[in-house]
């Protein structure tokens, strides 16, 4: 590949980098030259001002496969995330069979290679995810996952969590947990709220997510030299426990999805088992103390939880339905639209939480505009106005409500692994 990249808007947080009106060659992966008017026999596209930025990540993405092929593979998952603009994302370990084992692991890295989206692999903290014995973390961590959870349910004992933290620690994993006090939520399928009152939907307690926060935070603590990642924090108390915890200088860190920034509960009544998530869309407050906290930096990462399901399992009544929603295609356009274009927070700011941040937590290499470097870039018309349409989907699933939603800011391409990828415009 010999690409000159013309005109363009080059934000690179990591090095302080924020220049309009500039040009950048690729020539074999790598970054050759960035200035002003360069010439070159490569073949050149005028990007007309587009922001390009080191490649997102999307560190929580279920990929469904093995298992669950009718709803998404690696290579339909792989490419939605090329189209919605990610070079990497990261896949959670709720497959059939579980990512538990080191051949699961493999098998997974078999169907992704070659594809120009990086995968990083988390696998499961407890056989099975079943909560009780711990998974083969040593192996796990051999065979390259980059962190643990039993995302889809949180681990139920506090002793066996102490142990995940305790192993964890010996290879130095990122810990992910999916915040949720069971026992209080069984049945549950909205917020608990006026929203559930009204419509008279079991609510899921804002409370029943704080409670593991807290829980895990304490034992973080108590085991010490950790790194704890609390997954798809959606409410106020969540926020504020982390903020506290990193005031407390703890190696805790927190993610936020996009549908969690943009909607609240009101939304079930308008759309249905597609505003049905685990953890629930909760309140306005609760969207203003998010938007603080990716604000101020206590919110770490933006992740999609791309949840794809068959469209039967949303076309039934809300306490039947699968949870969850398809997010890859929309995350940037949701980013751009509700968090830079209002003001909420700076392309900067942005581009830190969706790169750099859950690449660094990960443990994964950096990645930066220079120079020598190697070429791993998001493009996107943070101006573009558009409306997304059932056609555009890349996934095998089409359960999101924001078919039809009028976006300002489109994602043009990416380039990672010595390959380029362009959506039509
Ligand atoms: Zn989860």
């Amino acid at each position: 590949m010999h690409l000159l990249l013309r005109n363009i808007h080059i934000v690179d947080p990591s090095i302080s980098l924020d220049e309009t009106g500039i040009d950048l060659e690729i020539k074999g992966g790598i970054i050759a030259r960035i200035g002003r008017g360069l010439e070159s026999d490569a073949l050149v596209r005028d990007l007309g001002g587009a922001v390009v930025a080191p490649g997102f990540f999307d560190m929580h993405v279920h990929l469904r496969e093995p298992g669950q092929e009718n709803k998404e593979t690696i290579a339909s998952g792989l490419e939605a995330a090329m189209a919605g603009g990610f070079t990497g994302v990261c896949c959670m370990p709720n497959t059939a069979p579980p990512i538990s084992d080191p051949y699961v692991v493999s098998y997974i890295k078999e169907k992704a290679a070659g594809h120009l989206v990086e995968l990083a692999i988390c696998g499961t903290m407890t056989k099975a995810r079943q909560g009780e014995e711990l998974a083969p973390i040593a192996s796990l961590a051999n065979a390259g996952v980059r962190m643990i959870s039993d995302d889809g349910s949180a681990v139920k004992s506090a002793e066996v969590m102490r142990r995940v933290f305790e192993y964890a620690k010996m290879f130095d994993l990122l810990v992910t947990q999916h915040c949720e006090e069971h026992s209080m939520t069984a049945g549950a399928a909205i917020n608990e709220g006026r929203v559930s009152t009204k419509l008279g939907i079991p609510g899921w307690p804002s409370v029943a997510e704080e409670i593991i926060i807290a829980r895990d935070i304490l034992l973080a603590e108590y085991v010490g030299g950790v790194r704890y990642h609390a997954a798809h924090v959606s409410t106020k108390g969540g926020v504020r426990m982390v903020r506290e915890a990193k005031a407390r200088g703890l190696a805790v860190s927190c993610e936020v999805t996009p549908h969690h920034f943009t909607l609240t509960d009101e939304a079930v009544e308008t759309h249905g088992t597609m505003a049905k998530m685990c953890p629930p869309l909760r309140t306005q407050e609760d969207v203003d103390a998010i938007m603080e906290g990716l604000r101020d930096g206590t919110i770490d990462a933006i992740a999609t939880d791309h949840a794809p399901h068959a469209l039967h399992e949303k076309e039934t009544d809300i306490v039947s339905a699968a949870f969850g929603i398809i997010g890859l295609e929309t995350a940037i356009p949701l980013g751009l639209s509700f968090l830079v274009k209002k003001g909420r927070l700076s392309l900067s700011q942005y581009i830190e939480r969706s790169s750099l941040a859950p690449r660094r937590l990960l443990g994964l290499p950096s990645v930066a505009i220079k120079q020598g470097e190697r070429a791993n870039l998001t493009i996107f018309d943070p101006e573009k106005k558009w409306r997304f349409e059932s056609k555009d989907i890349r996934s095998k699933s089409h359960n999101t409500p924001f078919i039809g939603t009028e976006f300002t800011g489109k994602v043009v391409g990416v380039v990672a692994k010595g390959n380029a990828y362009f959506n039509e415009s």
